[in-house]
């Protein structure tokens, strides 16, 4: 049996008032969904605890079977994985922006979405004036996306950092990273430092001044945020005896597939955004399943389209997973399988950010029975055989379906 998983980043939404009240997965053209839907059985997915962050890490974690609540230590050490990082039990890894700072005030989390040359000139920079051999490194990830690791310290959440993209338009000072108790008080400190000495190297490098004469945004401070220490989690082999492959070209979903003892497999022109190459993900999973029981495969698209709350672009998305990837699979699939189709959470072109409503998901193999649902979106789905599902319980569901 092979279990094929395939996750629309942010493909659900709100109904949107131009679009007739109906939603983009209403209205898109997806003839592949429809028939998985019709032909195999939906329900309801709570990705997202009640009292969690509606983020992609949480919601992803939740789908492989791992309770965020339990497993959940930060961002930082999953897209540490993902870059191929190996942490220490002592170390804690951050997110590290490159971002802008200009009269004391962030006014852009990406600093001009900086292009990887400048990013790693500039982050050697940082490494040579901050780094210290055994206690500080930073590594140099892509475009503002970058990874700061402090060494040897005893730390359980004591301090609090503020995600760049949450305040932009805030004043610097308030927003600073604090220490939540005393034990976080010395790396607090040392985190502010950091931030603003950056300031002062950074806004003098050749790097920016040229940048600025260019009219772009100078990456001119850092910006650590997403703390978190290396997660102890049992892979999919070890709970469910599977071996699992990940195809994505997000490091966070790749870090989560490291942890959960997957495979990552990197596949040529994947990017993460709308020009991404579908046909190739999809022909690179047909080829991993041969091998592997489970492949998880992760679109970004849809997810950057909520974000730019453009419906028309997230309509075209959700098309071209549908037709690209989705019908590839079906056209050249051999043999008994499972498949799944779901987002992780939705990310609604009304408020251009991730919310925490369940997620519609569905199932076809021919050991599931079909129920009456005949279209997968958020509406049609309400009728589905499985019901209203925790999160967790997805993969306990899916990979019990056998002959
Ligand atoms: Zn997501």
């Amino acid at each position: 049996m092979k279990y094929l998983l395939i996750i629309g980043d942010g493909m659900a939404d709100y109904p949107v008032d131009v679009l007739n009240g109906k939603t983009p997965l209403q209205v898109a053209h997806k003839p592949n969904m429809d028939m998985i839907a019709s032909k195999g059985c939906s329900g309801i997915l709570k990705t997202i605890p009640e009292d969690m962050e509606a983020g992609s890490d949480i919601a992803n974690l939740s789908i492989l079977g791992y309770n965020p609540k339990k497993y959940y230590t930060g961002r930082g050490p999953l897209e540490a994985a993902g870059m191929g990082i190996d942490l220490s039990k002592d170390d804690i890894a951050f997110r590290c922006n490159l971002i802008t700072e200009e009269n004391g005030v962030l006014i852009d989390y990406s600093a001009g979405h900086i292009i990887n040359d400048d990013a790693n000139e500039l982050i050697k920079c940082v490494r040579n004036n901050f780094g210290k051999p055994g206690e500080i490194d930073f590594y140099v990830g892509v475009s503002y996306r970058h990874i700061l690791i402090l060494k040897g310290r005893s730390y359980t959440n004591h301090i609090l950092c503020t995600p760049p993209h949450d305040v932009i338009g805030s004043e610097i000072l308030k927003v600073l990273p604090k220490a939540k108790t005393s034990v976080g008080e010395s790396t607090a400190t040392l985190l502010k430092k950091m931030i603003g000495d950056s300031k002062k190297i950074l806004e003098k490098h050749p790097v920016n001044i040229n940048r600025t004469l260019l009219g772009k945004r100078s990456g001119n401070m850092i910006w650590p945020w997403g703390p978190g220490k290396k997660p102890n989690m049992p892979t999919l082999k070890e709970r469910y005896g599977i071996n699992g492959v990940v195809i994505s070209a997000v490091d966070l979903i790749k870090g989560i597939g490291v942890y959960a003892g997957m495979k990552i497999i990197n596949v040529p022109g994947a990017t993460g955004f709308y020009d991404t190459n579908y046909e190739g993900k999809a022909d690179s999973a047909l080829k991993a399943l041969e091998s592997n029981d489970m492949v998880l495969i992760h679109v970004e698209a849809p997810d950057e389209a909520g974000h730019s709350g453009d419906y028309e672009q997230k309509i075209r998305t959700i098309e071209d997973l549908d037709k690209r990837l989705i019908g590839r699979l079906l056209d050249n699939l051999k043999g008994e399988y499972a498949i799944a189709v779901l987002p992780d959470h939705p990310t609604p072109i009304k408020v251009r950010t991730h919310t925490k409503d369940p997620v519609p998901f569905m199932i076809y193999s021919p050991y599931v029975k079909s129920d009456r649902v005949e279209s997968f979106d958020e509406v049609s789905v309400q009728e589905g055989g499985f019901g209203l599902v925790e999160g967790e319980m997805f993969m306990p569901l899916f990979v019990a379906i056998k002959p």
